[in-house]
C-alpha cells in the first residue's frame, strides 16, 4: 500500500515464526458485508472443502465479455489502438464458456452494445489503456509482530486520463452500481488503490471507478488520505484478529444481514438466519 502500513523487502525476510495473510480486495468486501462469511469462505478453502458455485447465464456473460474486453486492451497496448467491435466478436468472443448454441447467441447479443460501448467510451475519453486483467501483488506489509500481510487481486483495467490522472475501472456486467458513498468506504478501493501504487509508484491521483457496460453509467471517487488510512487500520484489525484467533470463529467474526445472504452459501450455519427462524421468521 503507498502509506501506513510498512512493507518489508526482500532483504528483510519475516522470520521463521512469521505468519503472512493474503487476502483479496473481492474478500475485504466480504468481510465489510458479513465477517461471518469472511471466515466460512476461508475455512472451506483452506479445507479443501469449498465447492465453487455451479456456473450460471450471468456469469458466464460476464466472464465472456471480461475476456473479450481484455484481448481488445491488450491489442490496444500493443498496437495502439483498439480493435472494432465485429473484430471483437470475430477474434475475442469465447463461444465455449456457454452451454448451448442458443445460450451463446443470446449472450453475443446481450454482449454487444456493451463492447460497443465501451469502445466508444475508451476513444471519446482519450483514455490510454496501461493496464488490462493484471494481477498484482503487493509487498509483504508489516501488521505487528511476526504478521504481515499481502493484497492481491487482479485489475480489469487501469486508464491514464488526459491530464495525468490514473483511473482503476473495474467493468460491471450486470444492473448495479454502489453509491459514491459505499464505493468509497469499500475496502477493495483502498486496496486496489494499493494494487494501482505498486505498478504506478509515482501516480498523484488514482480514481477509483466501476461502470455499468450495458448503460455507461459509472461512479468514480478520490479517496482522501483520511479515508485510506482507516481502511488500512481495519485491515490491520482483521489480520490481527485472523492471528489471534485461526479458526475465525470470535466475536470478530460475526454474521451481518446484507444483500449477499439471498444466495450465501452459509445459510445452513449462520447462526443469524439460525436465530431468525427460532423466532419464526420467514426467509
Ligand atoms: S446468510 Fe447472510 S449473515 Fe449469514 S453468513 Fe451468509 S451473508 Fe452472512
Amino acid at each position: 500500500m503507498d502509506a501506513g502500513l510498512t512493507t518489508t523487502t526482500t532483504t528483510a525476510a519475516p522470520q521463521s515464526k512469521s505468519r503472512t495473510y493474503r487476502i483479496t480486495p473481492r474478500e475485504l468486501d466480504t468481510y465489510q458485508a458479513c465477517a461471518f462469511k469472511f471466515a466460512a469462505d476461508r475455512r472451506g478453502k483452506q479445507q479443501k472443502v469449498w465447492q465453487p458455485q455451479p456456473s450460471s447465464f450471468p456469469l458466464a456473460l460476464g466472464n465472456a465479455v471480461h475476456d473479450a474486453l481484455n484481448q481488445a486492451n491488450r491489442q490496444a497496448m500493443k498496437r495502439g489502438s483498439l480493435p472494432s467491435a465485429d473484430e471483437v466478436f470475430d477474434r475475442f468472443w469465447n463461444r465455449s464458456r456457454f452451454g448451448s448454441t442458443e445460450q451463446e447467441v443470446e449472450a453475443a447479443y446481450l454482449a454487444r452494445p456493451m463492447v460497443e460501448q465501451y469502445l466508444t467510451y475508451v476513444t471519446d475519453n482519450d483514455l490510454e489503456i496501461l493496464a488490462s486483467e493484471q494481477f498484482i501483488l503487493t509487498p509483504e506489509m508489516h501488521i505487528g509482530e511476526g504478521i504481515y500481510l499481502i493484497i492481491s487481486g487482479k485489475l480489469d483495467v487501469l486508464f491514464r486520463r488526459p491530464g495525468g490522472a490514473l483511473m482503476y475501472q473495474d467493468h460491471k456486467t450486470g444492473s448495479q452500481l454502489p453509491t459514491p458513498d459505499i464505493l468509497e468506504y469499500a475496502l477493495s478501493s483502498a486496496a486496489y488503490r494499493g494494487l494501482v501504487r505498486r505498478l504506478q509508484p509515482r501516480a498523484e491521483t488514482i480514481l477509483i471507478s466501476q461502470r455499468l457496460l450495458s448503460t455507461g453509467a459509472e461512479v468514480t471517487v478520490d479517496l482522501s488520505d483520511d479515508v485510506v488510512q482507516a481502511a488500512k487500520q481495519q485491515m490491520a484489525d482483521l489480520v490481527r484478529a485472523m492471528d489471534a484467533d485461526p479458526a475465525m470463529i470470535s466475536a470478530a467474526f460475526q454474521p451481518s444481514e446484507n444483500e449477499q445472504c439471498a444466495w450465501c452459501p452459509h445459510q445452513s450455519v449462520c447462526p443469524l438466519l439460525a436465530a431468525g427462524s427460532e423466532e419464526g421468521v420467514a426467509l
